[in-house]
Formats: C-alpha cells, structure tokens, sequence
C-alpha cells in the first residue's frame, strides 16, 4: 500500500488540478477537486487492480460470482480512500487547502442500484470478500436510471427520475472489447447430428450487445481489487438487418435502438413484490446471459480443461430467484455449445450453482407466465420444461408419498414458471438469510422441498461491512474505540467484545455519551438545514429507516406517535422525556396503502411540530429520499432502532445490524435476525414485544384474530382509527380512509392492533430504561461490543467454507 503523508497527497492534488485543468487550487470548485481526489484514489488502484486478476488466473483458483439484480453501493470514495489507506491523509490535505473533505465527498452521486437490503447486502458482500482476500465478483446490470430520487411535497411522495450518470462516473470503465452478444425471440431449429444426437439451434434471434463496465472492488489495506462488472445493453456492433436504403429505416432504427437500451434502461423499484413485466425478465435473462457467457470464456481461457470441471473453479450464488435463469442457461451452453449430454450437463449446473432465499411473502415469490417465456426465450423455455419433466417424473415414481403434492412442487404449474421451485432444483445449496427465516423455511414455507432435498437447506445469517457502517460512517465512535480497546477490531470485528471490560467503567461511558451527543448535533443540524425542524438533541433520537412496506410496520410506529400527541394534548405537563421520532423510507411508486403511509406521517408531523401546547416534547421529522449515504448520516446518532416488523415476515434485517453497531438499543419483534442480536447481547439489552412468529402463522393457518373486537374494546386505538376516518390529520374527509378500511374491513392483515399495548407498554419500558443514564449507556455499549457477530466478514467467511469452498489468496 501506498504510504502518502499528507503534505504528499496535497501536493498530488495541487499537480493534478494543474494538469488536469490547469488550474488553481483557490480557483477549483468542489466538483473538480471530487474528480481529482478520485483519479488519485484510481491510481493507487489500478496497479493492484491487474496484479489480483493475474494471481488469480496464475493460480487458478477457485473464483465465487455473485448474481444480482441489484448493488446498492452508495458513494464510493470515502470508502475507497479508507480502504486504500489515504482516507486520513485526503481529510487533512483537504482541510489544509482550505476544503471540507465532506462537501468533497458529496460531489459523488449515489450509485443507487437497488431498492433497499438484498441491493445493500450484495454490496456488503462484496466489501467483506475483498477484504478477507476470497476471489469473489459481483455481475449486475449497469442501469441508466437508479431507484427513484424521493421528494416530499405537501406531504406526499413525489418520484423524479434518479439519472446518476450525469456527470461521469468516477468509478467505471467500459470494456468494449468484452462485448457479449445476447439473444431473444426467435425460433428453435432442431436436427439431428451425424453422431446420432439431436442437436439444437436457436434462430431468427433479436440481438442485443451487453457491453460490460468494471467497478473496483478495494479490500481494506490489502492491495486486493475484486471487480464489480455492470452490463449495459447496446446496439453497437450489431449487424443491421434487412433492406437498409439509407434512411428509410431511420425511425425504425430508432425505435429499436431505443428498445434495446431499455433492457438497462431502469431499475424496478418493487421491493418485496413480484413485478411481472416482459421487461423486467429481459433484464434477468440480459444478466444472466451475459456473465455465465462471460465465466465460461474465461474458465475456457484460464483452464485448459473440459468444462466437465467447471465445479472446481467456478461457483455462482444467485442473489434471490431474479437471476435463476442461469440455471437453464449454463444448461443450454454445455449442451447446445458444448455438446455435453443432458446428464453431464446437469450434474455440472447443480454443482455450480447455489441459491439464496429472502422471502416467504407469497406475493414476492416470482412467477413467469409460461407463454411469456416460451416467446422471449424459446430454447430456455423448452430447457425449463425439461428440467420440469424430469423432476416430477423423479416425483411420481420414487417419491409415491409425493404424488399428491406434485402440482405444488411442480416448476411449472397452472401456466406458470415457479423460480423458487426451479432455484432449489437446480442448485446444490439453498440458504435462508437468518436462522429463524431457514427455520420456517424447512419447517412451513418450503417443507416439501425440504423433506426432499434436506442437506441443500443451509442458514446464512446476514451481515453488514463495519469498515462502512462503524468505520468511516461514525470517525468519532470508532475514535473511541480503538482509543480504548486498540485497532484489531477492524481486521477481527468479533474483538468488539473487548468493550465490555468498560461497559461499567464511568470515564468511558461519559465520552460514550459524549459522542453520541456529537453525533446527535449533527443530525439535529442537518434535520434543520434540510426540513426546518428544530429537535432537542436531548431528546431520544427514535430512528425507523427501511423501505415503506406494509409488512413493516411504519404505520405501528405513527399510530404510537399519534397516542402520544392525544396524551400530551389531554395533559400537556405530563412527565416524558422529549422524544424525536425520524423516519426515511420510499414506497414503490404503484404501492397505494404505502404512499398513504407515507403522507400520513408527514401530517402527523406537520401538526406535532407545530403545536405549542406539547412544549416541543415530541418531533416528528419525515427525512426524503432515504439512501445509502442518508443512513450513514442518521445511524451513528440513533438511540432508538425500530425493528418492529410482523414476526415471520422480515427474513432478516440489516438495518437492525447497522444499528446495534452504532449503539442504538433495539424495540423489535422476534423476526428476523433481530432474534439472534437478542440472542447476542441478552434480554436485558434489547426491547422485545408482540406475537411470535408461529402466533402469527397460526392466525394465518387457522384464523382467529379479530381487528374490529380490538377496535371496540380499545379506547387509544378506536380513537386513532376514527381521527383518521373524520380527516383529523387530513385536509379533508376521505383522507386517511383507505388505512382505515385496511385495518378494520381487511381485518388488519399485518397485526397492527394486536401488536398495539405490547408495542405502548415496551416503549414506556424504554423511557424508563432511558432516565437511568448509566444503565442505558451500559446497555448501549453492550450492543456495540456485541456487533462484531453481524459483521458481513463473519458472513462470508460462513459462506466460503460452508458453501463455496473458496480458499483465500494470501
Ligand atoms: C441497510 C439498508 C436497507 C435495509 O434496511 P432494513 O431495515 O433491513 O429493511 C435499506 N436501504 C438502505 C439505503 C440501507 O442502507
């Protein structure tokens, strides 16, 4: 690694600025000095970047590929100076020529590439692998278009377009000469070979390039660089068909170009909801297609061997079922390319192959109308359909017991491609994301499969980089951290657990305190410089930030906030400790109930806030466009984590994790990974309420859970429902209704009034909890001590071992 003083870095950014656009530093906006730090950063990178792929193709070792639809990286130059090591020398180079190294850093656009924690998680993911040294590579999509940029106007949610390429994106290359050809439509020739095999030729194809551009991936001081490649669809080299009398196609052209660049036109903003759109599976095909193509080159290129031993050197991990479609698509290679035999081909794919679960929400279990696929993809079709066969012909005749079962475990049932059922055919492992969302995995949602496939099932618990989320996100607890238990925990975060020896010791309790009440100002400035709003930065920082989803439970916490304002009007001298309650979340825009969620807080607020009888004991601040480089600001100042989900719902959680690292104390259901940060720091440590996962599941199964009783027996609640249904907190009457109806006409499908009491009484436990200082600081550093479990490197390592067999190249 680079060993740059910081007299060193300021002059590299003096000479550069005068090369590069011949200025003066004085003379620089920030953007340009943005631009020069980052060609700094890629300096230093591109050296390691070419030596890592030539020890891994040297040694050819084994390499995991990590499919995903989505990579939520955020900003990547405070996280590439640190890991490169020149995070401190930037700052203070900066800070001496006369910048603010934050406003420097702002300059960069969030790459916004996924909807929330599957897009974060693969990031994560690719952090940790690159910083414990595994040879592991992200493929996605390079779309033109992120997740939508949130603004709130007049309480509701507004979408723009979130173009992040429109300045040039320092991170990228484009490898043109790495062009992949990707084929749609079409029909499928059949004929027989002069060996006597039937072989397949898929014709008459629409093509459409996938140009592939390379993102670094930097370990953390280790001189390792893993790649990140994005594809984006193109017509570029694309042979013109037909008649082509010059400009007599032109529009034509034109609107097949257009069709084309669509495909990584934008990103799907539905998170937790299946969206069925012809688009969106020409986009996991486009994925899909592109990198097994692209692994197969390079296995052929690195290995002088059959592709029979692709196992040995190649695993892919597909990141949910959006890029299932590598299952029959590695099939129809081996085959149709390769000349492999069904057999062969098959016992390669299931060996290469491995799928991770995120969900039992049905309606997010995928689906493709078969006829949709049999006109898009006609050969991956007719491969399906076999695999389909095969599978419950196995059924019928080895598994009697089974027979009866066969259309719920068929692939394709009722004119519909089932991915999940297909995922866990074709691959060798199949993991949950946390202990109790594997539990109900095998037990309830995929049982069959299960009992059918038993070594398969595995749990992968969740995990997020703490070089990120503790690190760079909080400089001044992590200040305090190594300042008091030395610097190991950031190469072996589990050594976090060495804080415990000073979780009764006052002198470090009171700097706890003191950073956290840093932490505190600064958000208090920024909720002012951006919504207004002043807050106590005394009061309790109540934090719930995640994706606005019924599941949830936004609205749990607002009909809390509500019960708090009628108590506060009844007696506005009653005792309570000023709270702040600040929210984030983005609704996919077509998600009605979500929306209205969305604008229900945001009145809540705008009549809390301004109310002089409560005494500004309570604020309630909407924060928009909730995204990675928003929860890097709001997490080091919470003190309250809302984790309150419907128990059985959340398969894991990593908000929760962000957190607890940064010492918040957790309110939450058992769900998720929230059992296992209880489990972790001890009961005492943690606020836990509501139903159990299998209450939950029984209410389900076998009814017996009644809103409207709740309603009429509940003074605080029917009050809330029926301030929302006379227009209390709208403009008018019919404000609101839609909640109302929800709950009462559709009997409350997510257990809002059920978890109500539970929910009240556990947050007065909180306030009680939070008076005694020393208590809650003991508490708070216990979590952070305890954190070090739900770093992503304790994640990968388990995957490594467990499942990829990746071995590190020291
Ligand atoms: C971590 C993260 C999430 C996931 O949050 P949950 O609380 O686990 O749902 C979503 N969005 C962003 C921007 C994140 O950083």
């Amino acid at each position: 690694m680079l060993e740059l003083t910081v007299d060193e870095f300021k002059e590299r950014i003096i000479s550069k600025l005068q090369t590069n656009k011949s200025k003066e530093v004085a003379g620089a906006t920030n953007k340009e000095i943005y631009y020069v730090i980052a060609s700094i950063v890629n300096e230093e990178i591109l050296p390691h970047w070419q030596s890592t792929k030539k020890r891994y193709n040297e040694k050819s070792c084994k390499q995991v590929y990590y499919l995903s639809m989505e990579f939520l990286v955020g900003s990547l130059i405070e996280s590439n100076l640190l890991n490169c090591g020149m995070l401190e020398q930037s700052n203070e180079a900066l800070k001496q020529l006369g910048f603010d190294p934050d406003n420097i850093y702002a300059q960069e656009h969030d790459a916004g590439l996924g909807n929330g924690g599957l897009g974060r998680l693969a990031a994560c993911f690719l952090d940790s692998l690159a910083s414990l040294k595994y040879p592991g590579h992200g493929f996605g999509i390079r779309y033109r278009y992120g997740l939508f940029e949130q603004r709130i106007i007049h309480g509701n949610q507004v979408e723009l377009p979130d173009y992040w390429l429109k300045d040039q994106y320092a991170w990228e290359t484009r490898k043109e000469d790495e062009a992949i050809c990707i084929h749609y439509h079409g029909n499928v020739h059949m004929f027989q070979r002069n060996d006597g095999n039937i072989e397949f030729k898929h014709e008459n194809t629409d093509k459409v390039m996938a140009i592939p551009y390379d993102i670094p991936i930097v370990g953390y001081k280790n001189e390792v660089i893993n790649t990140l490649r994005l594809w984006s669809a193109e017509s570029v080299g694309l042979d013109r068909d037909g008649s082509s009398e010059e400009g007599m196609h032109y529009y034509h052209d034109l609107d097949h170009k257009h069709s084309i660049e669509q495909i990584s036109g934008y990103l799907y903003p539905d998170d937790s909801k299946y969206e069925g759109k012809e688009l969106r599976l020409k986009q996991q095909y486009f994925l899909v297609s592109s990198s097994i193509q692209n692994i197969i080159k390079d296995f052929k290129k690195n290995h002088q061997k059959s592709l029979k031993y692709l196992p040995e050197k190649v695993v892919i991990q597909v990141n949910d079922t959006h890029p299932t479609l590598a299952i029959p698509e590695l099939m129809r290679i081996l085959m149709d390319e390769e000349h492999f035999s069904w057999d062969s081909a098959w016992e390669v794919t299931t060996k290469v192959i491995a799928y991770t679960n995120h969900t039992t929400l049905s309606e997010a279990l995928e689906t493709w109308p078969k006829g949709m696929m049999e006109h898009l993809l006609p050969r991956i079709y007719m491969i399906i359909d076999e695999i389909n066969e095969r599978f419950c012909k196995g059924l019928w005749f080895d598994h009697q017991e089974l027979r009866e079962k066969i259309p719920e475990l068929a692939i394709i049932a009722d004119e519909q491609i089932h991915m999940a059922r297909l995922a866990i055919v074709g691959s060798f492992s199949v993991n949950g994301v946390a202990q109790i969302h594997t539990d109900i995995l095998k037990e309830k949602e995929m049982k069959n499969f299960y009992d059918l496939f038993p070594e398969r099932f595995n749990n992968k618990t969740n995990g997020i980089t703490h070089r990120r989320w503790l690190l760079q996100a909080n400089p001044k607890l992590s200040g305090l951290i190594t300042e008091s238990i030395g610097p190991q925990w950031i190469q072996r975060p589990k050594q976090l657990i060495s804080l415990l020896k000073y979780s009764k010791d006052a002198s470090f309790l009171e700097k706890f305190y003191q950073v956290k009440h840093e932490n505190k100002q600064i958000l208090a400035n920024l909720i002012h410089e951006r919504t207004g709003i002043l807050v106590d930065d005394q009061s309790i920082f109540d934090v719930q930030i995640k994706r606005l989803h019924e599941y949830k439970r936004q609205l749990l916490n607002i009909f809390h906030i509500i019960y708090l304002y009628n108590e506060l009007k009844e007696n506005p001298n009653l005792d309570m400790i000023p709270r702040t309650f600040i929210f984030g979340a983005k609704a996919a825009p077509s998600y009605h109930l979500a929306k209205e969620v969305i604008k229900l807080i945001n009145k809540v607020a705008s009549i809390v806030n301004h109310d002089a009888a409560i005494q500004g004991k309570l604020k309630v601040v909407f924060l928009e466009n909730y995204n990675v480089s928003l929860a890097e600001k709001i997490i080091p100042a919470a003190d309250v984590s809302e984790q309150i989900s419907t128990a059985s719902k959340e398969a894991s959680g990593t908000g929760n994790m962000k957190m607890m690292m940064n010492g918040a104390l957790t309110i939450g259901t058992l769900d998720g990974a929230n059992v296992e940060i209880k489990e972790a720091v001890g009961n005492e440590n943690i606020f836990i309420f509501g139903l159990k996962a299998d209450e939950v599941l029984n209410f389900h199964q076998h009814g017996g859970y009644n809103a409207t009783d709740i309603y009429n027996t509940d003074d605080r609640i029917s009050r809330i429902l029926d301030q929302l249904n006379q227009g209390e907190f709208g403009s008018h009457e019919i404000e609101f209704k839609d909640i109302y109806y929800n709950i009462l006409s559709q009997n409350d499908p997510y257990f809002v009034l059920k978890d109500f009491e539970p929910y009240l009484e556990t947050h007065e436990l909180v306030e009680q909890t939070y008076r005694d200082k020393l208590s809650w600081l003991h508490k708070s550093v216990t979590n952070v001590a305890h954190s070090g479990k739900f770093s992503s490197d304790r994640t990968i390592q388990d995957y490594a071992t467990e499942i990829w067999k990746l071995k590190k190249q020291v």
